[in-house]
């Protein structure tokens, strides 16, 4: 039930769902633990969404996952851990997606314009 990518799925631990269920059910009591890491500015202080329950806003069921906050799949120690509603994780991954996309271009228009100097630099 969580968004776990294929290409990912191996840098899980093995046990992974049993830690997972115990941050789900043992720490976050099946609610969303999600404090506004999520950047969806639609909760103030903890997210209400509890598993099974009705999303607020949309009333779509919810789904309780867990969330690395560092989005290292190894890095499974609690404090690294953070039950989450599908919708906050969703948006707290798309925030990092957009970030980590941002660097990327960034380093390409960099580099591109490195290049373009350099090529004016051989024409000299
Ligand atoms: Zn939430
Ligand atoms: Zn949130």
């Amino acid at each position: 039930m969580s968004p776990i990518r294929p290409e990912n799925r191996s840098r899980y631990p093995k046990d992974w769902k049993t830690i997972s269920l115990r941050i789900r059910t043992d720490r976050a009591a099946g609610r969303c633990e999600c404090l506004g890491e999520c950047g969806r500015g639609t909760h103030a202080g903890r997210c209400p969404n509890v598993n099974g329950g009705a999303a607020y806003g949309t009333g779509s069921k919810v789904v309780l996952t867990v969330a690395h906050l560092d989005h290292t799949p190894e890095h499974c120690d609690d404090s690294n851990l953070r039950a989450m509603c599908n919708g906050c994780h969703l948006a707290y991954d798309a925030d990092h997606h957009r970030q980590t996309a941002a660097a990327t271009r960034r380093a390409r228009f960099e580099a591109a314009g490195q290049l373009a100097l350099d090529s004016r630099e051989a024409q000299r």
